[in-house]
C-alpha cells in the first residue's frame, strides 16, 4: 500500500480567522430548523437557503423541500425565502398564492434593498455591481420594476447607457471581492461624476473580514484550500484573493475533493472557509491533512466576530 503521507515532514496547517459561518447564514439555517420544529415537514425553501451542499442536504433530510420557483409550492403551504433575498415580484406572488412566508433574507441584504427603494424614491436610477444570475443580484435588481442596471466588470461600465447621468446611484452585492468592487466603483465615478452611492459599499462585514484574513494568511503559506460550494460567491472570492496574492488556491466542497498533488511537498498549507461552509467540513480537511503528514495546526490571529441577527418576529 502506498504511503498516504504526501506533505513535507513537519508541515504546518494555518487556519484563517475568521472563516466559515456568518451571522446571516446562522440565522437562515435557524429559521428553517425552527419552521420545521414548529410547523412540521414539509417546509418549502425557495432556492438553496445558503449556497452550501452539506447544509442543504442536512436540511433536506430533516424535511425541507428546496424549490426554485413558487409555483412548485402547494397553495397555503409554508415557504422560506433564502438568505440571498427575493425580488418584489416573488413577495407579491407568495401573497397572491396564500403562502405562509418566513423570510431568511440576510438583514444586510435587506439593507441594500432599502437603499434601492430610497434611491428610486428620490428619482434616481440605480446601478447594481453584482454577478449576473446570482440570486442576490436578481433579488436586489427586482426591488424596482424599472431604472435598474447590473454591471459586473469595468467593460460593462464603459458600455452602460443610462437615462440621466446626473440622477444616478449605485449599490453592490454583499459578497463581492473588495478589490474588484473598488475598481468598478472608480470606473463608475470616472464615467458618471455625479453618481452617488452608499458611504463605502455594501460588501458585508463577513465578506470583508474573510477576505482580509486570507490576505494575512496567504503570504505565509504555499497553497490555500478554501472550503465552500462552487456556487458560493463569497467562497469563490476567497480563492481569488489568495490567487491574486500569487498562491495556488483551490475550492473544495468537502474533503473528498482535496487532491494530494495540490499539497505534495508543501510545508505550509492555509485553510479557510466561505461564509456558508460549516466548520465540520474544515475539521475534515484538517484531519486529512494530518493523515497526509501535517504535524501542526495553528489558527492565525484575527477578528472575533460578535455579530448576531435575531430571528424574524414571531419565531424567536
Ligand atoms: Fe449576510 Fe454577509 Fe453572510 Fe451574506 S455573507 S448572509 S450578506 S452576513
Amino acid at each position: 500500500m502506498s504511503d498516504p503521507r504526501t506533505v513535507t515532514d513537519g508541515a504546518e496547517v494555518l487556519l484563517a480567522k475568521p472563516r466559515g459561518f456568518c451571522a446571516g447564514v446562522d440565522r437562515a439555517i435557524a429559521i428553517v430548523e425552527r419552521a420545521l420544529a414548529v410547523h412540521g415537514a414539509p417546509i418549502y425553501v425557495r432556492h438553496e437557503i445558503v449556497h452550501n451542499k452539506f447544509v442543504v442536504e442536512d436540511l433536506r433530510a430533516k424535511g425541507a423541500v428546496f424549490v426554485e420557483e413558487l409555483d412548485e409550492v402547494p397553495h397555503g403551504a409554508t415557504v422560506i425565502f433564502s438568505a440571498h433575498g427575493v425580488a418584489l415580484d416573488v413577495r407579491r406572488e407568495a401573497d397572491a398564492r396564500g403562502l405562509r412566508v418566513f423570510d431568511a433574507t440576510c438583514p444586510l441584504v435587506t439593507k441594500v434593498h432599502v437603499e434601492v427603494a430610497k434611491m428610486r424614491g428620490a428619482g434616481r436610477e440605480v446601478v447594481m455591481i453584482g454577478h449576473e444570475g446570482h440570486p442576490e443580484a436578481e433579488g436586489t435588481m427586482g426591488q424596482s420594476d424599472s431604472g435598474m442596471y447590473l454591471v459586473e466588470t469595468e467593460e460593462d461600465v464603459a458600455k452602460l447607457a443610462v437615462a440621466n447621468p446626473d440622477q444616478l446611484s449605485y449599490v453592490t452585492q454583499t459578497t463581492l471581492s473588495m478589490d474588484d468592487a473598488a475598481r468598478i466603483v472608480a470606473a463608475l465615478k470616472a464615467r458618471f461624476p455625479k453618481i452617488v452611492g452608499p458611504k463605502k459599499d455594501d460588501i458585508c462585514y463577513a465578506t470583508q473580514n474573510r477576505q482580509d484574513a486570507v490576505k494575512i494568511m496567504a503570504p505565509r503559506c504555499e497553497v490555500v484550500i478554501v472550503v465552500g460550494s462552487p456556487n458560493s460567491s463569497n467562497s469563490n472570492r476567497l480563492r481569488e484573493v489568495a490567487k491574486n496574492l500569487g498562491r495556488d488556491a483551490y475550492l473544495v466542497d468537502n474533503v473528498d475533493e482535496l487532491r494530494p498533488e495540490w499539497i505534495e511537498g508543501k510545508r505550509t498549507i492555509g485553510v479557510t472557509a466561505g461564509a456558508s461552509a460549516p466548520e465540520v467540513l474544515v475539521h475534515d480537511v484538517i484531519l486529512r491533512l494530518q493523515e497526509m503528514g501535517a504535524v501542526r495546526v495553528r489558527e492565525l490571529e484575527g477578528i472575533d466576530e460578535k455579530v448576531t441577527f435575531p430571528l424574524p418576529k414571531g419565531m424567536g
